[in-house]
């Protein structure tokens, strides 16, 4: 179906912009060629008043041409000749008056006619049977047809004049119009670029700030059908990613719960039997210790339940799905709780080692923090051998300090100070063909059941997040040394750690 104009004009569409984009055209094009065709139609007339013009000169060049012969060899069938043209020439004047009226004044025509007709009535009078006796008036004659000429001469030359006219300002004209069109339909197009243009170019500014995650949404730019329909498409695709993505790590964190429950069953033996303990030595010494020693055990016992409370409430806060929250979180308890839970993994010879400062906090949210040490933890401790070492150390740095590793850790937003964190194992390193995927959703090395290839992707996800970034430096059999840098908190809750 061909959509009007005025549908065009009703429906807010890129589609109908662009038509009406083609009419705008299309109607500038057809408004040329009809004003062209009128033009050309003038200069057609003008050209046959022309033609109309030569036709008479060239007569009464005839006529001369016969009474010129006429004069020379006295043959009366040049006479004769010279009255039919004289003739021709009195039946064009009458037979096209209104063409020549156009040509000439009324005075001239009048003037021409006249003196046409004088000439005709002296060149008849030649044809007596003995001309010699008119001789006398041959130069009168000339001189009549002198002028006849003169005057046929003049409305020749003038008509060809005004045909040059008319065809200096059709060029014009033509140049002009051409001219405007031109312009008329680069304005057209530019406005109608713009209308089209803009709208997109806007949504890829605001594409790129939702990949840069600086917006949720897309917004619509304008009103047009087409792009309503893409805004809605592409935040509902929004919507679905974010679920999976919360999804993902929703079952990414049960992965993680799996492998935290072994040490933290670990981490409660110890409260458990201390304070089995303190139950058996109570029991044991009923009515013999004194007051003071049996309180130092109850002490002992309620800390002991406090301990084991405070590790249940770490991993419940872990597995609880919560907001993204940042605040001030001191590093090393959370990391050495972290280590505990994920000790199960560790062979009874793997040593890890934690170089963090007491004091030093990071800006973040403690649940994600901690899920990103629970997964570049338990990659680390996985490849270790039997002498295996894991070194966790964390510093303050500061923005132009090259973050440790390789070009993964470019995006870094380091304004001001922030906390590098390097967890360095010496576990069996990374093949240099894999080290730029090993951050790819579902990339893994590990036999089917083993890994999900998410652990890493999860990690630079939460980093991102936070407005830190992450570097990895690594090789084959020389182990393999992940470093965060995430955002210090204000400089005096880091006093010691500087
Ligand atoms: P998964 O652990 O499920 O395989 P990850 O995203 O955590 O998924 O890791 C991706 C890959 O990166 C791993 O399969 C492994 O090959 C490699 N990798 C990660 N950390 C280490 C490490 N500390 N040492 C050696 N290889 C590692």
């Amino acid at each position: 179906m061909i959509p009007t104009i005025r549908g065009a004009l009703q429906r807010h569409s890129l589609q109908g912009k662009i038509t009406l984009g083609y009419y705008a055209v299309a109607a500038i094009i057809l408004v040329a060629s009809l004003f062209f065709v009128g033009e050309l139609r003038t200069l057609e007339a003008r050209v046959m008043l022309g033609q109309r013009a030569t036709d008479l000169f060239n007569t009464v060049l005839e006529i001369r041409r016969f009474e010129r012969n006429f004069f020379l060899h006295q043959q009366p069938a040049d006479l004769v000749e010279n009255g039919r043209y004289i003739k021709l020439a009195q039946d064009m004047l009458t037979a096209n008056r209104a063409d020549f009226a156009a040509i000439a004044t009324q005075a001239r025509l009048t003037q021409l006619r006249t003196r046409l007709n004088d000439y005709q009535r002296q060149m008849a009078a030649f044809s007596a049977a003995d001309w010699r006796q008119f001789e006398a008036a041959e130069p009168q004659v000339r001189l009549l047809g002198q002028k006849v000429v003169a005057i046929a001469e003049e409305m020749a030359g003038s008509e060809r004049r005004q045909i040059q006219t008319t065809l200096a300002s059709f060029r014009t004209l033509l140049l002009g119009v051409i001219l405007s069109m031109a312009l008329l339909i680069v304005v057209i197009g530019r406005a109608l670029s713009q209308r089209v243009v803009r709208p997109l170019k806007e949504m890829e500014s605001s594409v790129e700030a939702i990949s840069a995650n600086r917006r949720e949404t897309l917004s619509a730019p304008s009103n047009d059908r087409e792009i309503l329909s893409i805004i809605a498409a592409f935040n509902h695709m929004l919507k679905e990613l974010d679920l999976r993505q919360k999804s993902l790590m929703r079952s990414e964190r049960m992965a993680s719960l799996g492998t935290m429950l072994s040490g933290v069953a670990h981490e409660l033996n110890n409260p458990l039997s201390n304070i089995s303990t303190s139950c058996q030595i109570l029991l044991e010494e009923v009515g013999e210790s004194d007051v003071a020693t049996q309180k130092l055990y109850l002490e002992q016992i309620d800390q002991q339940t406090e301990r084991a409370r405070s590790i249940v409430r770490s991993l419940l806060d872990f597995s609880r799905e919560r907001a993204f929250r940042k605040e001030a979180v001191l590093l090393r308890p959370l990391v050495a709780q972290t280590v505990g839970f994920v000790r199960g993994e560790v062979s009874a010879k793997s040593v890890v080692q934690l170089s963090i400062p007491e004091d030093l906090r990071v800006l973040a949210d403690a649940q994600r923090l901690q899920q990103v040490f629970v997964n570049l933890i338990r990659n680390a401790m996985e490849g270790l051998g039997p002498q295996g070492r894991i070194d966790i150390s964390a510093q303050i740095v500061h923005a132009g300090e090259p973050p440790a590793g390789t070009a993964l850790g470019e995006g870094c937003e380091a304004k001001g100070a922030m906390v590098e964190i390097c967890v360095t194992d010496n576990g069996p390193g990374i093949a240099p063909d894999i080290l730029p995927r090993i951050f790819d959703p579902f990339f893994t090395t590990k036999d089917v059941g083993h890994g999900m290839g998410l652990g890493l992707f999860i990690v630079y996800e939460i980093v991102d997040e936070h407005g830190g970034c992450i570097a990895v430096e690594s090789a084959p059999g020389q182990g393999a040394t992940f470093c965060i840098r995430l955002p210090a908190t204000d400089a005096g809750n880091n006093k010691g750690a500087q």
